[in-house]
């Protein structure tokens, strides 16, 4: 079943095009790769399906076979697509514990409340900081942070931008070991931009590749990665 749709979706900043005809697709379930360099539009695409950036006429994005593109961000954080943004973004002066507790709104604390938990026994860096401020956590700990912020809300699909930005090496592979398992043990549908191809295609069903605003390849992660060029780029031509 097809979760998550764009069709045509194209965006321009200042009659820039940034996005151009991108189609993408996310089968419930799926854990789907979007690669690319830098200013490719990544993470264009992630925001203009949370709705923080608009699409040009004739862009269509559907969760679930609905519309969704011309609803507000937070209809469309409702509607259970959590964005985790490039650079994380968690409240810095609320501590770990209020930035979880304010994740449960979308489903209620009290249904909420096993999330927590569960977002404390994946990442106990957080369980003993519970009461430390956000904006005092390690870059490492405030990623951790913002993933646990995603999966409190219970996300229908969560979309992740460059979760590795920025993160030491040993960080990068405990965060991306944590998703993994969570993403196997829970079945969660996944949209993951991420520069280094190492980390997301070990997670990955599927794989889009974006240069200049537009898809260039899509595939199984198998398909992907037996594209020559593909290998060079991303794999040291091995
Ligand atoms: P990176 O990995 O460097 O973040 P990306 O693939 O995520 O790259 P985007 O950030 O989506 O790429 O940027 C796509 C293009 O849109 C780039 O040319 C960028 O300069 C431009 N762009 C992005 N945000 C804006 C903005 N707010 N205003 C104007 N142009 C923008």
């Amino acid at each position: 079943m097809t979760l998550l749709e764009t069709r045509d979706l194209s965006v321009s900043y200042n009659e820039v095009p940034a996005l151009r005809r991108v189609s993408i697709k996310v089968m419930k379930g799926e854990v789907v790769s979007v690669l690319g360099p830098n200013g490719a539009g990544k993470t264009t695409l992630l925001k203009s399906i949370s709705g923080l950036v608009g699409s040009e006429p004739g862009s269509k994005i559907l969760l679930n076979g609905e519309e969704i593109q011309h609803l507000a961000p937070h209809k469309i954080t409702r509607l259970g697509v959590i964005h985790v943004p490039e650079g994380r973004q968690v409240f810095a002066e609320l501590s770990v514990q209020e930035n979880l507790e304010v994740a449960a709104t979308r489903i209620g604390l009290s249904k909420a409340r096993p999330n927590i938990e569960r977002v404390y026994e994946l990442f106990s860096e957080l369980k003993s900081r519970k009461n430390q401020m956000a904006g005092t956590l390690s870059g490492g700990e405030q990623q951790m942070l913002a993933i646990g912020r995603a999966i409190v809300s219970d996300p229908v699909i969560m979309m992740i931008d460059e979760p590795s930005m920025g993160l030491a090496p040993v960080i990068v592979k405990r965060i991306f070991e944590t998703l993994k398992k969570f993403v196997k043990d829970t079945g969660l549908t996944m949209l993951i931009v991420e520069q280094n191809a190492k980390l997301s295609l070990p997670m990955s069903d599927r794989v889009y590749i974006v240069s200049q605003g537009q898809i260039k390849l899509e595939g199984s992660v198998d398909e992907v990665k037996s594209d020559e060029r593909i290998r060079e780029m991303y794999f040291g031509g091995k």
